[in-house]
């Protein structure tokens, strides 16, 4: 009688086929469609398009480096892709912070104001830089929109009809989900990103609870495919009361940030 082949065999042939990965944030090994090269092609195309739909960069340079620079912090500390990574403000006013393969944050004006401070900062783009790290976006891109799609547009680039697919192309990636369980991974990546960065992890809970505050008024983007947020603050304090013992010497960074994001926004 032949024995049904078993789902380790049956893993490793997907692999053979699709090709395998090992994600770094969590050290499993996963199937990917896309090989990695291609995430900051893909990037790099949408970025642009993504930007546009998100009301375009905000009209201030110096605001627009200290979100790079905090961003890159969180880069220096992060596992290391090879990609060059981009941090961009942009003017909509949900709140919202959103990443494209290869290295591409966009953060929302509507989630700029509700910050209180650096770190909460820090904890909202290190979340980010876990997604792109683990290539969590790079994979659902592929599986959800598919790769032929997604390259066809890059080789058909400027004529208009490229143009066109582009703009459709970045509104399907702008309503994407993640699994709760990506989400979960980049919570916790994002916590360790945070405090190897010199950032006090507890600011990342914060951010959680104004979220849950203002989802309470109305339901928020960056909320809506998360884990619950009762769970999320449950799941980070544990990991923080767990892992960083000495709190003190981290920085929150208020006034910095008032100064130079929360008075140029108003
Ligand atoms: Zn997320």
């Amino acid at each position: 009688m032949p024995r049904r082949l078993s789902l380790p065999i049956l893993y490793l042939f997907f692999c053979l086929l699709a090709g395998c990965a090992i994600n770094p944030v969590t050290g499993d090994e996963e199937l990917m469609f896309m090989p990695e090269e291609r995430d900051a092609v893909i990037g790099k195309q949408y970025a642009p398009e993504v930007e546009n739909q998100m009301g375009e960069k905000i009209d201030n340079p110096q605001l627009q480096n200290y979100i790079n620079y905090v961003g890159q912090k969180i880069v220096r500390v992060s596992h290391d892709r090879d990609f060059e990574y981009h941090f961009t403000a942009v003017k909509d006013k949900s709140v919202n912070a959103i990443s494209l393969p290869g290295g591409y944050v966009f953060i929302t004006k509507g989630m700029l104001k509700n910050l209180d401070s650096e770190a909460q900062l820090a904890g909202v783009l290190g979340h980010e830089v876990v997604h792109i790290v683990a290539r969590d976006t790079s994979n659902m891109m592929s599986n959800e929109i598919g790769i032929e799609i997604l390259l066809a547009a890059v080789a058909s680039d400027k004529t208009p009809q490229g143009v066109l697919q582009a703009a459709d192309i970045a509104r399907q990636i702008l309503s994407l989900q993640y699994s709760r369980d990506d989400e979960k991974v980049a919570d916790l990546g994002g916590l360790d990103y945070m405090a190897r960065a010199g950032y006090n992890p507890s600011a990342m809970v914060e951010t959680i609870q104004m979220l849950q505050k203002q989802n309470e008024i109305r339901p928020l983007e960056f909320f809506s495919t998360h884990p619950s947020p009762q769970n999320r603050i449950e799941y980070m304090t544990e990991k923080i009361r767990k892992t960083y013992h000495n709190l003190s010497n981290l920085k929150d960074g208020k006034e910095d940030y008032h100064r130079t994001v929360i008075e140029q926004l108003n």
